[in-house]
Order: C-alpha cells, then sequence, then structure tokens
C-alpha cells in the first residue's frame, strides 16, 4: 500500500467477533492496525491467524481508563454485545459504552482522528415503528434487563454528536442490526450461536416465546464492509447510519433455516420469553444506500453454511480435547447459554 493511503487505525474490542474480522480486514488492506482488548467477551484465537503480521499489535486495555496512542483512524467496537453478556455484570457494561466513548473521543480529539462508534438496533429498543428508520428515537425500558447496554448505548450517540458538534471532531456513528458467522462466541447465547450449536450437537432448538418475533440477520463480512465504507466516506451522513440486513424473518424461521444449513432434524423446544424482548426488529437501509451505495450481499443460507461450518469444526475440537482430558476433568461442554427465564 501507497503510504499516503496507509494509515494507523485503532480497533478497540478487536478480539471480538466483528472486531477481529475489521482487523483481518485492515491488516490484509495494508494498514497499521493496533487492536485494544480486555478479552471480557473476546478471545485470542480469533486474533491469532494476525499476530505474524508486521502491520498488526495487539494491547491488552479495558477503554474505560485513559489511552494515549497516536492513531490516524478509532473504530470503537469495546462492548459485549449479547445479553447474556452485557447483561453479566450491567455496570461494567454502560461504563464501557459511556466513559470508553469519552476517553476514545477525547483521543480523537487530542490526534484529530476520524472515529467510529459501534452503536445498535438496541436504540430503537421495543420499536414503535416499522421498519426502523434512524430518525424514530426509540422505546427503550430505562430500567429494563436490557438498559445496561441500550442507555449505555444510546449515551455514546450523544456524546459523539456533541464532541462533533462542540470539538468539531469527525465522528461516524453506525447503528449495527443483528450480525452472525464465523467466530461468534459459542456461549454467548445468541441466537445463531445457540442454534448452530444445539442443531450440530443433535440437542431440540431452544425458541423463546412463540418464535414470532423477528430480527433481520446480516452476515458479517457484509457488515464489516458498511463498517469499513462510513468510516472512509468523506461526506458523512448528519445522522447515524443502519447497517444490517432487512431480511426480516421469524425466530421459527431462523430455526428452519439453522436445520437446513446443518443437515440436522432436532426438534424445537419452546421456552419462555426474557423480559423487554423487542417484538420485531427491521432496518430501513435507505440512507446506507443512498450515502454509502451499501447494501449487504450474503444470501442468508450461504451466510449460515459458512457459519455452520465454523462451529462444527469448534465442537469437534472440543470433542477431542475432552476426549484427551476424559480421566482427568469433567467433559468439555459447549452447551449454549440462556438468558431466558426458567
Ligand atoms: P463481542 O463481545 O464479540 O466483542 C466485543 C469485544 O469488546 C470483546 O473482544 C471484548 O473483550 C471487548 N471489550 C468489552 N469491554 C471492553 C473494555 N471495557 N475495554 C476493552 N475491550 C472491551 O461483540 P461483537 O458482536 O463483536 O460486537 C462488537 C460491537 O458491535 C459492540 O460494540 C456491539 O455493541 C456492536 N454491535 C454488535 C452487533 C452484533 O450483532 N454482533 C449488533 C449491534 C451492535
Ligand atoms: N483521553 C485519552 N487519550 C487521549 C486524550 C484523552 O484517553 O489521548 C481521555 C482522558 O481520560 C480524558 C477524556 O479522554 O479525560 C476526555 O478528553 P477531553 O479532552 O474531551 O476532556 P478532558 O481532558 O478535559 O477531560
Ligand atoms: N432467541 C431464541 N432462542 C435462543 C436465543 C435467542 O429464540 O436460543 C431469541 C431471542 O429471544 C430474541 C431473538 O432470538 O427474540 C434474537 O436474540 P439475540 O440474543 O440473538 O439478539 P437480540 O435479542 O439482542 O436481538
Amino acid at each position: 500500500m501507497k503510504e499516503l493511503h496507509r494509515k494507523r487505525v485503532l480497533v478497540t474490542g478487536g478480539a471480538g467477533f466483528l472486531g477481529s474480522h475489521l482487523c483481518e480486514r485492515l491488516v490484509v488492506a495494508g494498514h497499521d492496525v493496533l487492536c485494544v482488548d480486555n478479552f471480557y467477551t473476546g478471545v485470542k484465537d480469533n486474533i491469532a491467524p494476525l499476530l505474524d503480521a508486521g502491520n498488526f499489535e495487539l494491547m491488552r486495555h479495558d477503554i474505560t481508563f485513559p489511552l494515549y496512542v497516536e492513531v490516524d483512524e478509532i473504530y470503537n467496537l469495546a462492548c459485549p454485545a449479547s445479553p447474556v453478556h452485557y447483561q453479566r455484570d450491567p455496570v461494567q457494561t454502560t461504563k464501557t459504552s459511556v466513559h470508553g466513548a469519552i476517553n476514545m473521543l477525547g483521543l480523537a480529539k487530542r490526534t484529530g482522528a476520524r472515529i467510529l462508534q459501534a452503536s445498535t438496533s438496541e436504540v430503537y429498543g421495543d420499536p414503535g415503528v416499522h421498519p426502523q428508520t434512524e430518525s424514530y428515537w426509540g422505546n427503550v425500558n430505562p430500567i429494563g434487563l436490557r438498559a445496561c447496554y441500550d442507555e449505555g448505548k444510546r449515551c455514546a450517540e450523544t456524546l459523539f454528536v456533541n464532541y462533533h458538534r462542540q470539538h468539531g471532531v469527525a465522528t461516524r456513528i453506525a447503528r449495527i442490526f443483528n450480525t452472525y458467522g464465523p467466530r461468534m462466541h459459542p456461549l454467548d447465547g445468541r441466537v445463531i450461536s445457540n442454534l448452530m450449536t444445539q442443531a450440530l450437537s443433535g440437542e431440540s432448538l431452544t425458541i423463546y416465546g412463540d418464535g414470532t418475533q423477528t430480527r433481520a440477520l446480516c452476515y458479517v463480512d457484509d457488515l464489516v464492509d458498511g463498517l469499513i465504507r462510513l468510516m472512509e466516506t468523506d461526506v458523512p451522513p448528519e445522522a447515524p447510519v443502519n447497517l444490517g440486513s432487512d431480511n426480516e424473518l421469524t425466530m421459527l424461521e431462523v430455526a428452519r433455516e439453522v436445520l437446513l444449513a446443518t443437515g440436522s432434524t432436532a426438534s424445537i423446544e419452546l421456552r419462555p420469553l426474557p423480559s423487554d424482548d423487542p417484538r420485531r426488529r427491521c432496518p430501513d437501509l435507505s440512507a446506507a444506500r443512498d450515502c454509502l451505495a451499501w447494501s449487504p450481499s450474503t444470501p442468508l443460507a450461504e451466510g449460515l453454511a459458512r457459519t455452520a461450518r465454523y462451529f462444527s469444526q469448534r465442537l469437534a475440537m472440543v470433542s477431542q480435547v475432552s476426549r484427551m482430558d476424559e480421566r482427568a476433568t469433567p467433559t468439555a461442554s459447549l452447551s449454549p447459554r440462556s438468558n431466558a427465564p426458567v
């Protein structure tokens, strides 16, 4: 890459699911990538193939504490993302979104770096408008179980727009909708991680509620394309931009797609719906199409097939390790986590 285009890029949360794919893409493009992560949910395995690259560096650091480095761009992805993970330590989740955003914005202000915030469709809460446009202000329960994440991310958006208005920081906000793919944490309790693990282990697929609630699932490579486009555009949209898929499906339909992708004949088991679980979610992608010329292109069946290959390799590794350890330790397990009430 020509020196002119080569940037020093900080990716916070770079050892997580989305962050590791983003780091990989930026390293391959020839940028100097600094991955900062406290390994709360991220794992070294996700970035292991990058450790030998001359243009990749890893730093263990918690972004709720100040960070002094020299960079040209910052992708702020650090934050647990699945309900099981972000509800485990709700205070730390909000601190990561709010104190983390202040520190990363302070860093951007001092260095003149462009900074992108990984926001979320959760800012819309249980939406009263469908599909969700960026102009909709949302319907969030501020004291519910999801609030530690939703309100933290909403406050981070406020900080981003005000560092832009008050200090002229070059900010971008991506409102990311449900994304799936290889390197999702198998125990994160998200619908794809759970259903994949269950289908491949021959267990019943757990569906919360009656399974008629909807989500639209975006494949990780498409999402990473969208993040990079949003960062790189020199004519940034004034408002946050929705990134995700607009192929809205019920959870029962998702379960059927997972069965097809894995060739499993497992049955479906209904479990109670967790509180404040949004009924319908699907983005209006007009802004991403108009401002970034971006829309997702990976068909669900193809994305799920790639994800199934990843989960099946992980399961094979775990069962190999557990066979080796059989006499010494209890059997290693990848049984899915649940945030559904029991
Ligand atoms: P993830 O849990 O796999 O990754 C988050 C990473 O952040 C992990 O590596 C974790 O160790 C790290 N982290 C957490 N707290 C930290 C802290 N205080 N300091 C440093 N590192 C910290 O989650 P993900 O799915 O990759 O999500 C990445 C980002 O995208 C998150 O900000 C999330 O809110 C956002 N997002 C993701 C989705 C999705 O469907 N995956 C949807 C909406 C928004
Ligand atoms: N900060 C940081 N790295 C930097 C610059 C700032 O982590 O390179 C943090 C620091 O903790 C600071 C916060 O960002 O408190 C906000 O910075 P800002 O300049 O907006 O405010 P102030 O320094 O006045 O608190
Ligand atoms: N869900 C489910 N079975 C599971 C895990 C999740 O039916 O094993 C449901 C969950 O109740 C929600 C949807 O799938 O309605 C998406 O859940 P996920 O945790 O993946 O994402 P989020 O709720 O944050 O959109």
